[in-house]
């Protein structure tokens, strides 16, 4: 009786021993599994740096943008308004003998050699305004291609298709406005 009952309590020893490993491995794999699942926070943490960075990127580039130079409008003050067309009696001899387009229309050739265009084309005095000078009058943009004897200082003229066009405008005093790229203080 009392030998069954040793040999039991080793075999109860033998069997719980390794048992208890068991367990406490068990336990510590889960502990060592929560161990590594625990950084995946930190992984999406991580993400989300990167986003932050993105974001600074992104503000620092839209910063960027908006310290670029900003285009101001100078006035020059109030000019003379004439208005011209290609013909004889506003341009003299240049007006004789000019070249026909296809449609049959004289092709005006500008002082700059640029083919004059209604909308766009004024005569200015260039040592005032270069060629290639954009102002504007009334919101409308021009650009200086052409010049003339009597277009000195404060005076523009204006090109027209139609010398009736020319005439009717008449003479004008309006504002000039040219821009200009100004640094921005912000
Ligand atoms: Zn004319």
């Amino acid at each position: 009786m009392m030998n069954y009952s040793k040999n039991m309590k080793k075999r109860f020893n033998k069997l719980l021993l390794p048992g208890l490993l068991t367990v406490i491995i068990g336990i510590l794999v889960i502990v060592s599994c929560s161990a590594i699942d625990e950084p995946l926070p930190e992984t999406v943490a991580e993400g989300a740096s990167v986003d932050i960075t993105e974001h600074i990127k992104q503000t620092t580039a839209s910063t960027a943008i908006s310290t670029e130079p900003v285009i101001e409008q100078v006035s020059l003050g109030e000019y003379k308004l004439t208005a011209y067309c290609g013909c004889s009696k506003c341009c003299g001899k240049w007006g004789e003998n000019r070249t026909l387009d296809e449609s049959g229309k004289p092709i005006v050739y500008t002082a700059n050699q640029t083919i004059a265009k209604e909308g766009v084309t004024i005569a200015a005095d260039i040592s005032v305004l270069p060629y290639g000078t954009e102002v504007i009058i009334d919101g409308h943009r021009y650009i200086v291609q052409d010049r003339g004897g009597s277009i000195t200082g404060n005076k523009i003229d204006i090109y027209f298709e139609s010398h009736q066009a020319a005439l009717e405008f008449g003479v004008q005093y309006k504002e000039v406005f040219i821009e200009r790229e100004v640094e921005n203080n912000d």
